[in-house]
């Protein structure tokens, strides 16, 4: 209840689209209240026709509708924003209609044009913008869907230490490298290094990395170079991920290597 009154943003969208023709769960007051209000039926006005010669309407505030409520409210009071319009009010109410053998309908889906006696427009410019708008919300979140990389894939490198010489002279760099499996297969990855000529790669105790559809990992990495004494600092270069079946095409991550 808490949720659908203060959180949900339906009925705040709601209003903004609404007009005379839209389609809600709505009591006819006519009807219910008649040109002497409601009254429950030990009231003495027993059938319908004793109720109508005396101004009564059908509601027989029997209160049914507002205890099926799921917000709490009172649909009889008029349109309000917590209405989520679950129809369960018009349900209980048809039940207390069939029982008293009157005709249903007394809460209704339905549209204040037709409440007013006329013919719903449901094709008018409102609803065929709307239409249209949905539809290209529909295509283009389509279009992503199926044009989504197979593989989401990025790196950071570490910064603490920036690199460590090793003995051998050579500048280790460390990194972390995150996979994403975005395809319906699983993948079986292959990493390696461009543009930093005769580096050496160190994926630690990972021999590949094999990934069902859906799963993530991070993997540390290792970049030695025997960095030559003109190089900058950083120098960039590209992790090349690759699929060994050949599913997705290789994909490039640049970073940077540095020494200094
Ligand atoms: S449609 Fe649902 S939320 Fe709205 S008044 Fe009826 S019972 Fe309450
Ligand atoms: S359920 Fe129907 S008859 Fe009963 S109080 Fe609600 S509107 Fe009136």
């Amino acid at each position: 209840e808490q949720v659908c009154t203060f959180m949900c943003p339906y009925a705040r969208f709601q209003s903004v689209m609404f007009d005379r023709d839209t389609m809600i769960v709505s009591y006819d007051e006519a009807r219910g209240e008649g040109t002497a209000g409601r009254a429950k039926v030990k009231a003495g006005l027993k059938t319908r026709e004793e109720r109508q010669a005396a101004g009564v309407g059908d509601c027989i505030d029997c209160g049914y509708c507002v205890q099926v409520c799921p917000t709490g409210i009172d649909i009889r009071d008029g349109l309000q924003f917590q209405c989520i319009h679950c129809a369960l009010c018009i349900d209980a109410c048809d039940t207390i209609m069939d029982k008293q053998g009157w005709p249903r309908g007394l809460i209704a889906y339905t549209s204040e044009r037709e409440q007013e006696g006329g013919k719903t427009r449901f094709l008018r410019g409102k609803t065929l913008g709307y239409g249209a708008a949905v539809l290209v919300v529909i295509v283009a979140l389509a279009g992503s869907i199926l044009g989504r990389a197979p593989v989401d894939a990025n790196v950071n490198q570490v910064r603490q230490p920036l690199y460590v010489q090793m003995s051998d002279g050579r500048i280790q760099n460390g990194y972390e490298i995150r996979l994403n499996n975005t395809a319906d297969r699983e993948l079986d990855f292959d990493i390696a290094l461009a543009g930093l000529e005769g580096a050496d790669l160190d994926l630690g105790q990972v021999e590949h990395i094999r990934l069902e559809p859906g799963d993530r990992v991070t993997v540390a990495v290792r970049v030695r170079y025997d960095v030559p004494a003109d190089a900058p600092s950083p120098q960039p270069f590209r992790f090349v991920i690759t699929d060994r079946d050949g599913h997705i095409e290789p994909l490039e991550v640049t970073s940077q290597f540095s020494h200094r």
